[in-house]
């Protein structure tokens, strides 16, 4: 209970909706649901599946939280926050060892740090093992009694908080459209989801073992992955999917993750314009945050010389 009154979120918002953008000749609305602005620090789905963790980590006193993130992971940044606003040590195991000495170059890893969060970084091949209960134990005997959680923090406690996205009031949507990473958000939205709607995801990221991992945590089959958005793979963009975001921002006045949230909305209205999504279809698209992803990748982008993220 004593994570809920520290978290207060912000008031959620009801629908934005979405008009097509001109060019298009669509007449589809799609609504977002703002979740990025759950919580100022702790952000989006980010927030749903580190709730129940963190009132587990509260209630049977672990010393802290262990972890696991690559350069520009959102599920690092929001555990250093949650961390530091629950006083919480957290430990985090970050993907490349070459980032070591430059944590001030990485806005994700230098906020992370900056809450307190201890980091620690790995060779990819070691990275790895990361489920590997061997592995673990290594990292367990530096920091006993922390809780560990997995890569994107996705487990059964994450699931049950992106349970608590949707609401009576979307029961209306015929699509329900997600980002995915790990596949915990859409496992969320699909248990409580009803039979009838139709839970899309975008995959962020090339290949991968998705299906397998929702299949574990999900309690119904009215899913589908829409994977030619990922744009060459995870946190890879092209210049087509920046101008779509600062088009979209600039007519929506919504900002846009280059990681998720934007290969979505991107994947959403080709699926409008393309017929797959018919004209009539009600469409509710979750906005799982992430925005704090658009300073590293803008920082990426002007060393390559390419359109910035306004
Ligand atoms: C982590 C993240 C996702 C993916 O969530 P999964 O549960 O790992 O599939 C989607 N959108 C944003 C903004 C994220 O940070």
């Amino acid at each position: 209970m004593k994570v809920f009154s520290i978290f207060a979120p912000l008031d959620i918002m009801g629908m934005l909706s979405i008009k097509s953008l001109e060019n298009m000749s669509l007449t589809t609305q799609v609504s977002l649901k703002p979740d990025y602005l759950i919580h100022p620090k702790v952000s989006g789905n980010k927030y749903r599946k580190l709730k129940y963790n963190l009132e587990k980590v509260v209630a049977e006193n672990y010393k802290g939280i262990l972890t696991f993130g690559g350069a520009f992971s959102n599920h690092i940044a929001a555990t250093a926050a949650a961390g530091q606003a629950l006083n919480i040590p957290t430990v985090g195991v970050i993907r490349g060892e070459e980032l070591a000495s430059k944590i001030e170059l990485n806005p994700t890893l230098s906020y992370a740090q900056s809450c307190g969060m201890h980091l620690e970084f790995v060779t990819r091949s070691v990275y790895k093992e990361k489920t590997d209960p061997a592995y673990l134990n290594t990292y367990l005997e530096a920091f006993k009694h922390y809780y560990v959680l997995p890569e994107g923090g996705t487990n059964s406690l994450a699931i049950k908080g992106c349970e608590e996205i949707l609401t009576h009031k979307d029961r209306d949507f015929d699509f329900i459209c997600c980002a995915v990473g790990t596949g915990g958000t859409i496992a969320g939205l699909i248990n409580s989801s009803l039979p009838s709607q139709k839970i899309i995801g975008f995959p962020a990221l090339k290949g991968g073992f998705l299906n397998e991992d929702i299949c574990k945590f999900a309690t119904q089959s009215n899913w589908e992955l829409w994977d030619s958005y990922h744009f060459g793979g995870y946190a890879k963009v092209d210049s087509k999917l920046i101008t779509f975001m600062n088009h979209f921002k600039a007519t929506y006045n919504i900002p846009l993750d280059p990681v998720y949230t934007a290969k979505m909305m991107y994947g959403i209205f080709e699926a409008i314009q393309t017929g797959r999504i018919s004209k009539e279809a009600k469409v509710l698209a979750i906005h799982t945050g992430g925005l704090q992803g658009i300073k590293g990748m803008n920082l990426k982008l002007k060393q390559k010389k390419l359109e910035l993220i306004n």
